[in-house]
């Protein structure tokens, strides 16, 4: 492609955006256009968490405002790329150039999109832009910055602004794949990934005696609970009325079950407005290599039947499942 892409390129670049059925989709798609463009080396897509797993009242400081690269973030630490983009994030509402170079170019660009159904998000340009490259970017991002928002009120929940049970879906899959390439042999020490169903206790009574609208405050609060327990590179669902779901990653066995317990906790704690006490039942289950998505929501849910079934306010892992009480068709796991 040449350095000025014509008319015919630019409307293209519309129609292969607009057509994608997801917001992975898209972000996928904007960044392979990216770096068709010969002035760009390099484009990556991140997510920005800035208020996840700090505690309220806590100071927050950069190299702790986090940041998710797109699509899968499996990364403990932040990268010394991410904190430079986060500086640069947090003092700018447009693209933000670097210095330019010796030929009057500008070689590195961060490029925040915000919009209010979903996360803040920033695109890192790498290459050798000058001042019409950036005119052309700064329009290329405004449509697809327009498109996320379209996909977020698709693909989020708009009460919580959780991704919801379709995002679940596709994320799911991606996860599965992803321990397909990179087995885990022993789940009791490697880090791994797990899955949990989280429903909320009696939820019916709560909407029952003080209005639909407090339970949606309910809802909120609890989400927001969520947000601040997990970290930035769990991914958290709301996959429908009081069920939630959280992929806990990078944790073996024994930490995956204790950060459970302590979110099962924190909850009865919360000082909720009005209702008084909230309580939360959870079924685990890990996530190998050779199960489905399907059985492994499954087995997390028969976990959450047995946690229900077993008083509530509790945390049941799939592998201590007592097949006395759990549904029929329980199968030992394996990894
Ligand atoms: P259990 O402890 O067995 O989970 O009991 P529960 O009452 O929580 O479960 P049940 O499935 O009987 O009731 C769930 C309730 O959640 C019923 C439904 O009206 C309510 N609900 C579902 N979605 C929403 C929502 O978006 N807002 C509010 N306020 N309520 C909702
Ligand atoms: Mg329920
Ligand atoms: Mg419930």
């Amino acid at each position: 492609m040449n350095a000025h892409p014509d008319y015919r390129h630019i409307s293209n670049w519309a129609i292969s955006l607009s057509e994608q059925p997801d917001y992975q989709g898209l972000t996928y798609r904007f960044l392979h256009l990216l770096e068709e463009l010969p002035w760009i080396s390099k484009a990556v897509a991140y997510e920005v968490y800035g208020e996840r797993n700090l505690k309220t009242g806590e100071a927050r400081c950069t190299s702790e405002q986090l940041v998710r690269r797109f699509p899968l973030d499996f990364t403990e630490q932040p990268q010394e790329e991410e904190i430079d983009l986060l500086n640069e994030f947090n003092s700018s509402a447009d693209l933000k150039p670097s210095k330019p170079n010796a030929a009057g170019l500008f070689t590195r660009i961060v490029a925040p999109v915000r919009e209010l159904g979903g996360p803040d998000r920033a695109l890192l340009l790498k290459g050798e832009f000058d001042a019409a490259a950036l005119a052309l970017l700064a329009d290329m991002i405004a449509l697809y910055r327009n498109l996320v928002a379209l996909h977020d009120s698709k693909e989020r929940d708009p009460l919580t602004k959780l991704p919801n049970r379709q995002s679940f879906d596709a994320r799911m899959l991606q996860v599965c794949e992803y321990f397909r390439m990179h087995p885990i042999q022993d789940r009791c020490q490697e880090k791994s990934s797990w899955i949990a169903m989280l429903d909320i206790d009696n939820f019916k009574r709560i909407n029952d005696t003080y209005g639909h609208l407090y339970g949606d405050e309910v809802l909120l609060v609890f989400s927001q609970a969520m947000e601040k327990h997990f970290r930035y590179n769990d991914f958290l669902f709301r996959f429908g009325g009081e069920e939630f779901v959280v992929i806990l990653n990078l944790v073996n066995q024994a930490d995956a079950e204790a950060t459970f317990e302590r979110f099962r906790a924190a909850i009865e704690r919360h000082r909720f407005p009005i209702s008084g006490p909230v309580t939360v039942s959870i079924g685990l289950t890990h996530i190998d290599h050779l199960t489905l998505p399907i059985h492994l929501l499954d087995r997390a849910d028969k976990a959450l039947y047995q946690a229900k079934a077993g008083g509530r306010n509790k945390l049941v892992a799939y592998r201590n499942l007592d097949p006395a009480v759990g549904r029929v068709g329980t199968e030992p796991e394996v990894f």
